[in-house]
């Protein structure tokens, strides 16, 4: 199991992850977007570490709110909300959590996927973030007794959802503006999903 703390060794774990793959974002947003997927989730990061190192010590409910809370107020566009949103989600979920197994994690997880659906109205295969997450949280669920083989099978679920994002037509948000042609490019917010569960698994491990 693990507590609170893994979960702030999360969130800057997948801050430095970001910020050192903001580029990289950027241009994945460049081709199918309005190229500042890589801006906007680096400077939304970087306010999540300033706010969990700025309010003192919580449970993880608390911390995951605050983190949602700064994403949602400080990121513009798509992204910001829907990950936000996730984040709050997950907190919520994990409110009378004391020590978070691999069940707990994965129906906090769940409880974040559904933020996203309620929010972005996706499904999986329209070519978002999505395409990440759901593999991911199968993954999780395939580990039931072991956290630490849970995340690192989410994080390479993540991997290979977003890799399977390049041939989909993205029918929700800004990239489904292109139709057809969206295709044959991997979708931004599936990439920064697999860095940021590629942290959970190095902040568990
Ligand atoms: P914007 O498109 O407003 O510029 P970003 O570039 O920061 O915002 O984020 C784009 C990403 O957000 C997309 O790559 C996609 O993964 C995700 N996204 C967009 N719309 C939705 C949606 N309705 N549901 C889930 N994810 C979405
Ligand atoms: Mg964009
Ligand atoms: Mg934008």
């Amino acid at each position: 199991t693990i507590g609170s703390d893994v979960l702030v060794t999360w969130l800057r774990l997948a801050d430095a992850a970001i910020a050192e793959r903001a580029d990289e974002l950027t241009e994945l947003d460049a081709a199918i977007g309005d190229a500042d997927h890589g801006t906007n989730m680096r400077r939304g990061m970087a306010a999540v570490v300033e706010a969990v190192d700025a309010g003192g010590p919580g449970g993880a409910d608390a911390l995951l709110k605050k983190a949602g809370m700064t994403l949602v107020s400080t990121v513009g566009g798509a992204a910001g909300p829907l990950y936000g949103t996730f984040l709050l989600r997950m907190g919520g979920a994990l409110k009378d959590v004391g020590a978070i197994g691999s069940t707990s994690l994965a129906d906090a997880v769940e409880a974040g996927v559904g933020g996203l659906v309620a929010r972005g109205k996706a499904a999986e295969g329209e070519k978002t973030m999505l395409d990440a997450w759901y593999p991911a949280l199968r993954a999780l669920r395939g580990h039931p007794e072991d956290i630490v083989a849970a995340t690192r099978a989410a994080a390479d679920a993540a991997a290979s959802g977003r890799d399977a994002t390049e041939p989909m037509i993205a029918t929700k948000g800004r990239a489904s503006y292109l139709g057809e042609r969206s295709a044959g490019h991997i979708d931004p917010g599936a990439a920064s999903t697999a860095i940021i569960v590629d942290a959970l698994a190095r902040a568990v491990a």
